[in-house]
């Protein structure tokens, strides 16, 4: 019977699958949540945290990475989430036996309550037992009734943990049983620059770019992320394209294929400019990279843009948004000499 359940408990807990290819101490550059999961980790070791406890905070600000950090807290042979130790490891991998992690990509269903509920009950009792629910308001009402057994009476030396982005959405028969604890979205100026770090192709996107998409969505950072990652993949292909057109002649077919891409881009004149820069940036370093039989004409090439490029900012005044649209792509796109 129990390795049935256990076999059952397995399938049901996840890994981090989306964050398999970053580093191991998938909580380093976790921001915000200063000190709450030392906070509550050593409320608990106090015998002062309740055993149902909600912590609640805008959506994408990195509430998963936390509830596992938190986690770790427990098992980390240290309690500091050191991220090197086996209790650590099991956290990151989601096999530890004292850990229950829920967690799905759409509704919480009756059987996932279920199969937390087992786990609680038939578990060795060790002591601290985790039950974690990501995102607990995506739970079905048949599985918050079966759930509310378990937060009414949770079994001793059980902790359930559970996140939301919304705990007045929570219902009132869950909201009574648990505690509320909010955490605040970091700072969008610590903000802006994780997304900085954490984007493939940061050099696209100013600081500005970035602070207007993280309000966008509601200073949610992991939206933000995918929607600049989404409009960079876009982007890029153009640049691969701009940056092949860069390095040939401009005449005939390449300075149409020119003409076409900055028309249909409906760029601004200073992004206009920024993009040809990053273009060159990067014809530049891919010839140093692989070392071109071609690179001399190549060189040629960039260097006939650079001096295009700083023509255009000298007309332009001392501000890049001085700029002139059709000043900047008059200049661009007079045909070269070779
Ligand atoms: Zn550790």
């Amino acid at each position: 019977m129990k390795s049935k359940i256990m076999s059952r408990v397995k399938t049901k807990t996840k890994t981090f699958k989306d964050t398999a290819d970053r580093p191991l101490r998938l909580w380093d550059d976790l921001i915000g949540f200063e000190g709450v999961d030392a906070k509550l980790y050593s409320l608990w070791a106090e015998g002062r945290l309740p055993q149902v406890v909600i912590v609640e905070g805008r959506e994408g600000i990195g509430k998963k990475i936390f509830m596992a950090k938190l986690a770790a807290r427990f098992f980390c042979q240290t309690h500091t989430a050191c991220g090197h130790c086996e209790g650590c490891h099991g956290v990151q991998q989601g096999y530890s036996s004292d850990m229950f992690w829920l967690e799905t990509e759409g509704t919480i269903k009756v059987a996932e309550a279920e199969a937390l509920q087992d786990y609680l009950q038939y578990q060795a009792q060790t002591s601290p037992r985790l039950a974690i629910i990501i995102d607990i308001e995506t739970m079905n009402d048949q599985a918050s009734n079966r759930l509310l057994k378990i937060l009414e009476e949770p079994p001793a030396g059980v902790l359930v943990l559970a996140s939301c982005n919304r705990f007045d959405k929570l219902l009132p028969t869950i909201r009574s049983r648990s505690v509320r604890w909010r955490v605040e979205p970091p700072s969008v100026v610590e903000s802006t620059a994780l997304i900085r770090s954490r984007l493939s192709t940061a050099d696209m996107f100013s600081d500005t770019d970035i602070l207007n998409t993280l309000r966008m969505f509601g200073l949610s950072i992991s939206r933000t992320l995918a929607h600049l990652e989404k409009g960079s993949a876009d982007q890029k292909a153009k640049l691969d394209r701009l940056r092949t057109l860069l390095l040939l002649p401009m005449k005939g077919e390449s300075l149409r294929e020119l003409q076409d891409l900055i028309k249909e881009q409906g760029f601004k004149a200073p992004d206009l400019a920024q993009f040809m820069e990053v273009a060159l940036n990067q014809s530049y370093r891919r010839i140093m990279e692989t070392g071109r039989e071609t690179s001399l004409q190549d060189f040629r090439r960039i260097k006939h843009w650079r001096r295009v490029l700083s023509q255009v900012y000298r007309a332009g005044g001392s501000t890049k948004n001085n700029l002139n649209v059709q000043l900047v792509a008059e200049a661009l796109l007079s045909p070269t000499e070779t």
